[in-house]
């Protein structure tokens, strides 16, 4: 199996920064980790400074290391504590995952933003560079992102575990967001798409012939809608209001619903390389047999589950992790940049009316945007030319509407 990235080993240009990386996190995990108390109002406090010195013979608090001096700060380190504990992230594992040796891989850049992406071997964690601005977004909006997570234990708006900041003496501040890896399952995933809704310059620019399962694709690209069951498209819904109404409140936008696609069959080779397996043939009786099919899968998954809960685990299924559904197939006009009222209504069966049989990872990524000058400008700009609702940069409110109806648009309640 192909794992993306590079390992990060010395010679690296990003080496040093690594070693950083890991002797703060562990030193902010090991300093937070005895406190347990409530927390306070003070906690969410972005004047609260934790700098700490690091010099390369080591002090009191600090253990020798090869890299010259460096200061690192953690954000709210009690507030992120709480939220480790919160989403379940064992204090020795999460240590372990991101210091051990040779621990990160550097995604080669999947966005356009500049920032670099680390990911820990073990899959569970990203680590993502992030803007000033980006850090002050999360800041700010922490104690309602707080509630917010808790409230909501489905929420599908991204974890985030930590947020630092490392300045090596004469270099310049590197920060750093830690979040959970959307896409971490024992299951291959053979496909992701970023959806964000709008269309203008929403396809991957990599030749069909040379997408895999490392190759994010966008919204331009997608041709499946996703059938969900009864209970699960309904939460779906409820859970997406609900994170958009959050999101919206914050003035962010610009974020996207990012949805891992794991084919069941592998067996038989289709033209993007995979190999999906092909259910429904739109014969009656075959129909019959997939109805059973489908509901002893769902029954056989709902017996496991039950086993885990009843031994104090997790069940294996939540919104938005490991969730059956059926990916069907859509053809899709060619006509993309021509306007559409709705943007998306170009999403019609395809006659073949392929079926097959999938388990979806779903999660709002990318949710440290608020509509600033600069996206307002993009705005502008981009309206000339363009038609004004097909582009990314839009007001938070029009972007949570346009977000909405889109996933409403490629869910579908499977009856
Ligand atoms: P831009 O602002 O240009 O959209 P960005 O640099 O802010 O990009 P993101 O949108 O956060 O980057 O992420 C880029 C890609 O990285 C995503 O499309 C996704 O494939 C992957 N990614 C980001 N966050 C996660 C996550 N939490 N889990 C899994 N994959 C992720
Ligand atoms: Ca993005
Ligand atoms: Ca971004």
């Amino acid at each position: 199996e192909k794992k993306p990235g590079q390992t990060i080993s010395r010679g690296h240009k990003n080496y040093d920064l690594m070693l950083n990386l890991q002797l703060g996190i562990r030193h902010s995990v090991g300093k937070h980790g005895s406190i347990i108390r409530d927390l306070r109002p003070s906690d969410f406090d972005p004047k609260e400074k934790f700098w700490t010195r690091f010099p390369p013979e080591g002090s009191k608090i600090t253990p020798p290391h090869q890299t010259g001096e460096f200061r690192w700060k953690d954000y709210c380190p009690v507030v992120f504590r709480r939220l480790r504990e919160l989403f379940q992230v064992d204090p020795a594992d999460y240590m372990l995952a991101i210091c051990g040796n040779d621990a990160l891989r550097e995604l080669s850049s999947p966005g356009k933003s500049g920032s670099f992406f680390y990911l820990t071997q073990d899959d569970r964690f990203i680590i993502k560079t992030v803007k000033k601005s980006e850090v002050k977004v999360l800041i700010k909006m922490l104690p309602s992102y707080y509630q917010h997570v808790c409230h909501y234990e489905n929420s599908l708006v991204a974890k985030f575990f930590g947020v630092h900041c490392v300045k090596p003496v004469g270099g310049l501040k590197t920060r750093f967001i830690v979040m959970g890896n959307l896409c971490c399952s024992e299951y291959r995933i053979h496909r992701r798409f970023d959806l964000k809704g709008s269309s203008h310059g929403r396809t991957t620019d990599k030749p069909e012939g040379e997408i895999d399962e490392t190759t994010t694709l966008k919204d331009l690209d997608l041709n499946y809608v996703f059938r969900l069951q009864g209970n699960w498209f309904q939460d779906l819904i409820k859970q997406i209001d609900r994170d958009c109404e959050f999101l919206e409140a914050e003035r962010i936008m610009d974020y996207s619903l990012l949805v891992g696609l794991h084919f069941r069959d592998d067996n038989t080779g289709d033209k993007m390389g995979l190999s999906p397996f092909l259910l429904r043939t739109g014969k009656k009786d075959s129909y019959q047999n997939e109805k059973f099919m489908r509901g002893y899968r769902f029954l056989q998954a709902e017996l496991q589950d039950r086993d885990r809960i009843l031994s104090g685990r997790k069940p294996l299924i939540r919104l938005g992790a490991n969730m059956p559904a059926r990916a069907e197939r859509v053809a899709r006009r060619s006509d993309f940049d021509q306007y559409t009222p709705g943007g998306f209504s170009n999403l019609t069966p395809s006659p073949s009316g392929e079926v097959y049989e999938v388990v979806l990872y779903f999660g709002i990524i990318d949710i440290l945007q608020d509509y600033d000058i600069s996206k307002k400008l993009e705005h502008a700009y981009k309206s000339l030319q363009a038609d004004p609702a097909s582009i990314s940069a839009v007001d938070p409110k029009l972007y949570s509407k346009r977000f909405r109806d889109f996933i409403g648009r490629i869910f579908v309640e499977d009856r």
